[in-house]
Order: C-alpha cells, then sequence, then structure tokens
C-alpha cells in the first residue's frame, strides 16, 4: 500500500497552514482534497454580488502550492480511516484508493446548521462554498434584471430579501444587497435581517454591536432581533419573536447564514477513534491538537472544539502550524495549543465596519472599513489575486460596476438539502 509521511486532508485555511508549515522543514505531505481551490470564505459574499470573481477568492490549491516541491497534491473526498492501522480511503469519480499516513492532520471544515429543518436547505441559498455564492449571484442577477422590466407589485415581490443569521456573514450579505441595489441597480430592495439573538454580531457585543444596527437600519435594513425563523413557503418567511407573535415577510431570496454543523470525515473520525463531539458534531479534541487515544492524528479548525475558540480562520491557521511543529520537531508532543487571538472584523457596507481588537480596542466606520481591506488583502492568496481584487474594489466601491457580474460561466446546480447536510 502507498505510504506517506504526512496526510493533510482538506485545502481551506486549516489545511494550507499546515501544509506550508510542513513545507519549511521539507516534509512529504500528501494534501487531498474533495475541492480544487482553497476557498477564501469570508469574502464569498463579495463573489455572490458580483464585488469579486470567483477566482480571485479560490485560486486552484495545486497552482498555491506549486513551488512547494514535498507537496502531492490529489483531488478526493475522504471516505474512510481505520486508526488502528493508519489507513485512509478516499474517492474520486468513482475510484478508490488507499493510503498509510505517518501522521494525519485532518481539516475538513464544517457545514451549514439548519437546527433541525433540513427542508429550509432547498428553500434558500447558502454561502459556503464557491458553487454557492455563484448560485446566489445567478438568482440576484435574475431577480434585478426581471424587476427592471416589470410592474409595480411584480418589482417589490421580486426585490424582497430576507436575510437570516445576524453574524459577519448575514450583516455583510444585508448591508452589500442594499448597496448593490442603490448604486449598481437604481432600484429599491426590501432587505431584512432576522437574528435569533438580542444583537447584531452578538460576539462584539455593545457599543460595536449597536453600531452595526445604527448602520444598518439607516441603509434601510429591517433588523428584527430576538426573532426565529418558524416557516419558509415559496415568497414568504414566517418570523416568531420574543413575545410570541408570529408574522409573514415576503421573500423572494432567502439567504441562510445561522448555524454550524459538521458531519463527513469529522463524524467518520469521531466513530473510529471513540473521540467525542459536541451538540454540532464537532470534534472535542485533546489540547495537543491529538483526536481520542491517537498520537498520530489531529483535527484542526471548524471541524473541531477547544476552549470555545471561534470558528474562525485564524484559529484553524494556527492549529494547523501547531500540529505541523509538533510533526516536524519544533514543538514537543503533546504541547497544548494556544489561541493568540488578533482580534474580530465585520464591514456593514461601503466605508463602514467595526473592529475589535479586544474589549478596550474597537474601531467603526470609515478606519474600520479601511483595516478590513488590508487585512483581507494581506491573507488574500497569490500577488495576482490580490492585484484583481484592488482593481475589483475600485470599481466596486468607488465607482458603481460590479466586475463580478461578468464572470461568464456556466450556474453550477443547486446542491440538495440532503447533501449539503451530509458534506
Ligand atoms: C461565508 C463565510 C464567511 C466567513 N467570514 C469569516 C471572517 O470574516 N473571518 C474569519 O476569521 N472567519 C470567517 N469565516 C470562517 C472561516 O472561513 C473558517 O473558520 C475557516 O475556513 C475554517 O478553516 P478549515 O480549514 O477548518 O475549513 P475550511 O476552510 O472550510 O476547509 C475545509 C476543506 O476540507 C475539504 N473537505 C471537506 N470534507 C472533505 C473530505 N471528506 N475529504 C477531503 N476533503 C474534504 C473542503 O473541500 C475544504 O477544502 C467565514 C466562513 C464563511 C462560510
Amino acid at each position: 500500500m502507498e505510504q506517506a509521511d504526512v496526510v493533510v486532508v482538506g485545502s481551506g485555511f486549516g489545511g494550507l497552514a499546515a501544509a506550508k508549515q510542513l513545507a519549511k522543514s521539507g516534509i512529504s505531505y500528501v494534501l487531498i482534497s474533495s475541492t480544487p481551490e482553497h476557498l477564501f470564505q469570508p469574502l464569498l459574499y463579495q463573489v455572490a454580488t458580483g464585488v469579486l470573481a470567483s477566482e480571485e477568492i479560490a485560486p486552484p490549491i495545486a497552482t498555491v502550492l506549486r513551488r512547494h516541491k514535498e507537496a502531492d497534491v490529489r483531488l478526493g473526498k475522504v471516505v474512510g480511516i481505520e486508526p488502528d492501522t493508519a489507513v485512509l480511503t478516499y474517492e474520486h469519480e468513482g475510484v478508490r484508493s488507499q493510503i498509510r499516513y505517518g501522521s494525519l492532520i485532518a481539516a475538513t471544515g464544517a457545514s451549514q446548521s439548519y437546527f433541525g429543518r433540513d427542508d429550509f436547505a432547498d428553500k434558500t441559498f447558502s454561502l459556503k462554498t464557491i458553487d454557492d455564492a455563484k448560485v446566489l449571484r445567478a438568482q440576484i442577477e435574475r431577480v434585478f434584471t426581471e424587476a427592471a422590466a416589470a410592474d409595480e407589485e411584480t418589482r417589490n415581490r421580486l426585490l424582497s430579501f430576507v436575510v437570516v443569521g445576524a453574524g459577519a456573514t448575514g450583516v455583510e450579505v444585508a448591508g452589500q444587497l442594499k448597496e448593490l441595489a442603490k448604486r449598481h441597480y437604481h432600484q429599491e430592495v426590501s432587505v431584512t435581517l432576522v437574528e435569533g439573538a438580542g444583537a447584531v454580531l452578538p460576539p462584539f457585543g455593545g457599543g460595536l454591536s449597536e453600531y452595526a444596527k445604527k448602520s444598518l437600519t439607516g441603509s434601510g435594513v429591517e433588523v428584527l432581533l430576538s426573532t426565529f425563523v418558524t416557516d419558509i413557503e415559496l415568497g414568504k418567511v414566517t418570523v416568531k419573536d420574543s413575545d410570541g407573535v408570529e408574522r409573514g415577510i415576503a421573500a423572494e431570496t432567502v439567504v441562510w447564514s445561522a448555524g454550524v454543523q459538521v458531519g463527513g470525515f469529522a463524524q467518520l473520525l469521531a466513530e473510529a477513534t471513540g473521540c467525542e463531539t459536541d451538540r454540532a458534531g464537532r470534534l472535542l479534541i485533546n489540547p495537543d491538537l491529538t483526536v481520542g487515544g491517537h498520537a498520530d492524528i489531529y483535527a484542526i479548525g471548524d471541524m473541531t472544539s477547544l476552549n470555545g475558540y471561534p470558528g474562525q480562520s485564524p484559529v484553524a491557521m494556527q492549529e494547523g502550524r501547531h500540529a505541523a511543529d509538533i510533526i516536524r520537531r519544533k514543538k514537543r508532543p503533546g504541547t497544548p495549543f494556544k489561541y493568540w487571538d488578533k482580534g474580530s472584523m465585520a464591514v456593514i457596507s461601503r466605508f463602514s465596519a467595526v473592529v475589535k481588537l479586544n474589549d478596550r480596542v474597537t474601531f467603526r466606520g470609515v478606519i474600520a472599513w479601511s483595516m478590513w481591506l488590508a487585512v483581507h488583502l494581506m491573507y488574500l492568496v497569490g500577488f495576482r489575486n490580490r492585484f484583481a481584487a484592488v482593481a475589483s474594489w475600485l470599481v466596486a466601491f468607488i465607482g458603481t460596476g460590479r466586475p463580478g457580474f461578468d464572470e461568464v460561466e456556466k450556474v453550477p446546480a443547486p446542491v440538495s438539502a440532503a447533501e449539503r447536510v451530509a458534506a
């Protein structure tokens, strides 16, 4: 059977950071991922709203790692693991292959949770993959184009959006939809943001959450807090507030950005190793990032839960480097992982954002927006992509264009509810 010193599963933030760190010591590795790209998820909403083209945030992982002579990049979905014999099984185009690993770093991420209403997946648009962003972009283009030639009643119906979840993604999508309508399409839209918690951007809290809410409301977004979605039908979302009052909201397009569920390889790993999981299916890993009693298996990023660290890219990247450092003997086996929290940021609309470095140091408005642009530019992979993104941002934020809408491509078929939940 084929053997590899290290196998990395996943080409997201965690997998890429681990791969790059291993390469520093010249350690050979096989990276297996079910998607060919390295996806910069924080900018998915900009692809969906036409600000950026998809290739600017999703370069092929093989291209990203092309200068790493240690890298062997393969497209495949890992479908089985035997921890006692250290064998992984993966599948590509119906062909099954097996590989024996010296060490394994699993970084397969998370998918969307519909809180027990998996039927909502077929009635809403999500933003987890590059295909999700393209499908939502096609929907946005369709409703605005049809609305331009429609009578008033039809136009109001077509241009009704509900965004579920007022975390960073929900806030960014809601703000961008308003801006898109005003500056690019010059049409009126109704955008309602529904959040179960009592604040917008709950982890930011206090003044920043208030500022975000005020900015959104000021731009015309209706913000419903302490409100839950109870049903979704064609053209209508039913919500219930904290007093138990139900109401229907017209919605041609519903964007779902609430909740995280982990299944797929994390579930296989939990079953094979006996590692416990939390309610969202995240692996409860050991402090040194190993899984169960297996010192040769590391799990990192969104598929895991450790010390309440947030499901964010810096956690996945730092964990990836930590696991790689133990493997390349720069850290002693068993060294506990410690997250260095450099802060959080979220964009509300053009020239408006919030940044929280810590409880005392916060920024809002244009300064925060500029910081957001700089940080995202820095972390975007590849010089060409950075250059292209700056050009697109100038067109979209200083001008009124949407270069992403010019991307000519076949729109991928929407993924079914069952597939999304199982991913
Ligand atoms: C819309 C959106 C906006 C976000 N915004 C921010 C933000 O502003 N700031 C921030 O810090 N974080 C943000 N995040 C969170 C951040 O993107 C994640 O925390 C980060 O991507 C986690 O990295 P990961 O490596 O664990 O997983 P991912 O980056 O999700 O990568 C998972 C990889 O595993 C692969 N994979 C999955 N299953 C298999 C399998 N069975 N076999 C092989 N490969 C498999 C996938 O193809 C993918 O390559 C956002 C996330 C989303 C969805």
